[in-house]
């Protein structure tokens, strides 16, 4: 099997199989996993994966692993081809998934404490122009 690369403005509801579909406006791609489960895999482009056009066969890194599917399967794919590599246990899968959610919230997480900080300067700012002001 090959997977297809097809640029779409969203991802649709019912997925093909073997295709991957790229949506660049919502920063999205959506598969159907490759061992034939029948999950349906989404990826954040740039964010988590890369997403290529290869001679219209997709090329996806870095690899894909299924956390939160039944297979737990792990493969790369390369110009449409499935490469195997060894499937995560489910500790290990778990792990690779707090990561990544603790990378969104840090990512999420990092304006606020900054603005954060900001205002927490300028209220330190207004106490000491009260002060002066105020003896
Ligand atoms: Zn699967």
């Amino acid at each position: 099997m090959k997977f297809a690369y097809q640029a779409v403005d969203r991802i649709p509801k019912q997925l093909e199989p073997e295709t991957v579909y790229h949506s660049e406006e919502f920063e999205l791609a959506g598969l159907l996993c490759a061992c034939g489960c029948g999950h349906r895999i989404t990826l954040l482009v740039p964010d988590s994966h890369q997403v290529y056009c290869d001679d219209g066969f997709a090329t996806i890194r870095p690899s894909i692993a299924v956390c939160d599917g039944p297979c737990k399967s792990h493969y790369v794919i390369s110009a449409g081809q499935v490469e195997w590599l060894d499937a995560f246990s489910t500790e290990a899968a778990k792990s690779l998934m707090q990561k990544q959610i603790l990378r969104h919230v840090a990512n999420d997480a990092k304006p606020k404490s900054w603005i954060a900080r900001l205002w927490k300067a300028a209220l330190a700012l207004a106490d000491q122009i009260k002060s002066i002001f105020g003896r």
